[in-house]
């Protein structure tokens, strides 16, 4: 992984043998879809979010629909949320039929900026969508404090912040709804799909409905349907990925850590004064280092920039583009200007490669690499 001729990508999935070979078990049984896999991984997953209940679904983008169901809202609701995250966050909220209410974001953590959400409430607010960008967690306390002042529910897109903490405390096993995603590029993952962290029996309950058709067992002939269901719910070939991927997470966190560690180590602390770049927030703390970002200055055009980064054999991500720029978003009435500091962002901001198995000489490889671009 060292070697630097090889293509270097921004992340790539850690698949050990024993997971490839649980896969080929499940194959081999004959019981495909969801089944003792997904229960056992279930369970797991409840164990290390403090007990609270947890259902597996096929992404972690319906896992935050179903969130929004099951507290009940729909037409005529605002739910708050970020224009800085990938578009799934905002999608779901239209897909109830409520609307997306979005708040600009704090420029240093790059989550949604709580000291401005008060005054974006209305009558009409029913929730709030806040995400945990990169595994950096928001202000739980301003939060919580926030929800609970105004009655709203929270589901929180925890899709990148598996393992990540507040204040000692894994995200997940506290507060409302948690919805993580275990999509490839996800610091666990099960090639696709998610798990949503509930309150309680109940509304674990409409979490199985809503995910498979609405469908309910009823007494002994059979079954019924009350509600509007989908199709959402994970296969056990899925969940022996994420069982064999459960055993290394504390590890692959760790890695991540590490190597976030050197980054900061060999960008030195004036690289951000020379270069006019903004590093992440150094919180060692409760980050789980899901990715290591870049903002590169405004004088830098960042296309050109990622090309010269790619002539070196170093492949790069922008997470996000700003939703409300989305073309769908314009035609629904945003416009440029609307929330600056998620559009700075969004424009200027670059993924450096990070994923457990990289090597600490490959950090030293991008960040030489960075530095003959910008200084
Ligand atoms: C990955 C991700 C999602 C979507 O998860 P999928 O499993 O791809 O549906 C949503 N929000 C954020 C912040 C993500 O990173």
């Amino acid at each position: 992984m060292s070697d630097s001729s090889a293509f270097l990508p921004f992340t790539k999935p850690t698949i050990d043998e024993e997971t490839i070979a649980a896969v080929a078990d499940v194959l081999r049984s004959g019981w495909l879809t969801s089944g003792p896999n997904v229960q056992k991984f279930e369970a797991q997953l409840s164990e290390y979010f403090g007990g609270r209940p947890v259902r597996t679904f096929n992404s972690g983008t319906c896992t935050m629909e179903i969130a929004l169901r099951i507290a009940g809202i729909g037409a005529g609701d605002e739910v708050i949320t970020t224009p800085n995250s990938w578009v799934a966050t905002a999608n779901v909220i239209i897909e109830t039929g409520a609307t997306p209410v979005f708040v600009d974001i704090d420029a240093r953590t790059h989550n949604i900026d709580l000291d401005k959400v008060e005054a974006a409430i209305t009558p009409r607010t029913r929730a709030i969508i806040p995400v945990h960008m990169c595994g950096l967690p928001c202000d739980m306390d301003k939060l919580y404090a926030l929800a609970e002042k105004y009655q709203l529910r929270v589901v929180e897109d925890a899709a990148q912040a598996i393992g990540s903490t507040w204040q000692g405390r894994r995200i997940g096993s506290f507060g409302d709804f948690a919805s993580f995603s275990f999509q490839v590029n996800k610091n666990i993952m099960t090639g696709e799909g998610g798990c949503l962290v509930l309150n309680n029996a109940e509304e674990a309950r409409l979490a199985e409905k809503y995910r498979l058709q609405g469908v309910s067992r009823s007494g002994l002939d059979g079954i019924d349907v009350d509600v509007l269901g989908g199709k959402y719910n994970m296969t056990d070939i899925a969940a022996a990925i994420g069982l064999g991927q459960m055993k290394h997470l504390a590890e692959f966190n760790a890695k991540r850590a590490a190597l976030a560690q050197h980054y900061f180590d060999c960008f030195g602390a004036d690289f951000e004064a020379h270069s006019g770049a903004e590093l992440p927030l150094a919180d060692f703390e409760n980050c789980n280092w899901h990715m290591f970002h870049l903002v590169l200055p405004e004088s830098v055009n960042r296309a050109a920039f990622m090309q010269q980064m790619l002539d070196q054999k170093i492949g790069l991500g922008y997470h996000y583009r700003a939703i409300h720029l989305f073309s769908y978003y314009r035609a629904r009435g945003y416009t440029d200007g609307m929330f600056p500091v998620a559009e700075r962002v969004g424009k200027q901001i670059v993924t450096l490669p990070l994923f457990p198995t990289m090597a600490m000489t490959d950090v030293e490889r991008v960040v030489t690499a960075v530095k003959s671009c910008l200084l």
